[in-house]
């Protein structure tokens, strides 16, 4: 979503901090435009306080900045304060991005615990509150600088406004998370987050319906957003929840192409040629995994020797350890497995450690592929 945004050179809490275009827009926007409302704000904040220092050249523009980054920085304290708690289950949070609808936190996972997802998701609009309390003692403490008493007053309200905002039950905002995490807590996650769905989109239709008839933009975009990111929230639980499904037996092929230790290495070589496989399992006589040959280990012995592989040497000289998984095991965790491995493929071992059968990165990835088309097939369907 955030393909053009710029990363921030420092780091807070070890999180990387991104502000997407919109958000660079948008800043001097929401300065201008607080700025061209201050006398009206400057009634309801500070009133009674003489003001019209503020109205002079540039100083409305200059406070307009002021309040709009103590928005943004507000914001960005909200999604630390998620980041926080998720570290307290043990999830890192990648990054934060700020763009113009506010700040999102993109996590590793989501917290599996359950509640852990209520609890995270909470934890933002408890932090706002927090702010909101702050900035209200702050304001309460000053008494004869309009600027101040402004600032303080404008960020107390937007605070609060931010958290009673995010809590309305709609995902992707708080609030949603904290439905569908409760609904979790009674039926399978996949269930809880297409109720949790429909339940946002008919808030996101009346947000919509409001937006409207009262002509505010920001509510409409509002509206537009919590529609199209529910619709990828539900997609994205069907893709996992496919997957969580999805093991190696259902990908692997089966009966896989062996070579014993002691076939000659040029006749290796040839056998590639013809069947195509860069890489086997290496059996004894009596079916017993011993290692994985691979096309690549031959090809630098021939390399070296500036001929056909030499006549001495055997499959035995190039076999390596093989890497195994099982036919039980998650598809999708073998793939992460060999993503760090330098292995392209695992032998597939059944319960009783015999070889059932050999997996790809390929095989892997075009049945995740697969799992991800269903899932838009059904969203669509
Ligand atoms: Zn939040």
């Amino acid at each position: 979503m955030f393909r053009r945004a710029i990363t921030l050179p420092f780091k807070l809490l070890g999180i990387p901090i991104r502000l997407d275009m919109s958000f660079l827009l948008v800043l001097p926007l929401f300065a201008f435009l607080i700025a061209s409302q201050l006398p009206a704000y400057v009634n309801m904040f500070a009133s009674g306080v003489s003001a019209d220092k503020l109205q002079q050249g540039a100083t409305p523009f200059l406070i307009g900045l002021v309040a709009a980054i103590g928005l943004f920085s507000s914001v960005l304290i909200h999604e630390l304060g998620h980041a926080v708690i998720a570290r307290l289950y043990g999830v890192e949070t990648k990054e934060i991005t700020l763009w113009f609808l506010g700040g999102l936190a993109r996590f590793d996972e989501m917290p599996k615990q359950k509640g852990a997802e209520a609890i995270t998701a909470i934890a933002g609009p408890i932090t706002s509150i927090l702010l909101a309390g702050i900035f209200w003692l702050l304001y309460r403490s000053v008494n004869d600088s309009a600027a101040l008493l402004f600032i303080l007053g404008y960020l107390t309200t937007t605070n609060t406004a931010l958290a009673i905002f995010n809590l309305l039950p709609a995902l992707p905002l708080d609030g949603g998370r904290v439905l569908r995490s409760l609904l979790a807590l009674r039926w399978p996650y996949l269930k809880a987050t297409e109720i949790a769905g429909n339940v946002s989109k008919v808030i996101a239709i009346l947000l919509g319906i409001y937006g409207l008839l009262s002509t505010q933009i920001f509510v409409l975009a509002i509206a537009f957003f919590i529609y199209n990111a529910v619709s990828a929230e539900t997609q994205y639980a069907r893709v996992s929840e496919g997957l969580e499904h999805l093991k190696v037996k259902d990908v692997m092929t089966l009966e896989p192409s062996t070579v014993y230790p002691d076939m000659p290495l040029n006749q290796f070589v040839r056998l590639m040629f013809y069947k195509h496989h860069t890489g086997y399992p290496v059996i004894d006589f009596d079916n017993k995994l011993l290692g994985f040959a691979k096309l690549q280990e031959a090809t630098q012995l021939t390399e070296s020797s500036s001929e056909d592989p030499p006549s001495d040497k055997t499959v035995a000289d190039i076999m390596k350890p093989a890497e195994t998984a099982f036919e039980t095991d998650n598809a999708l965790e073998t793939l992460k497995r060999m993503a760090t491995s330098q292995m392209g493929r695992f032998v597939v071992l059944n319960n009783l450690g015999s070889m059932v059968g050999i997996v790809s990165k390929t095989d892997l990835i075009k049945a995740i592929q697969n799992q991800g088309d269903l899932a838009s097939n059904l969203k669509t369907g």
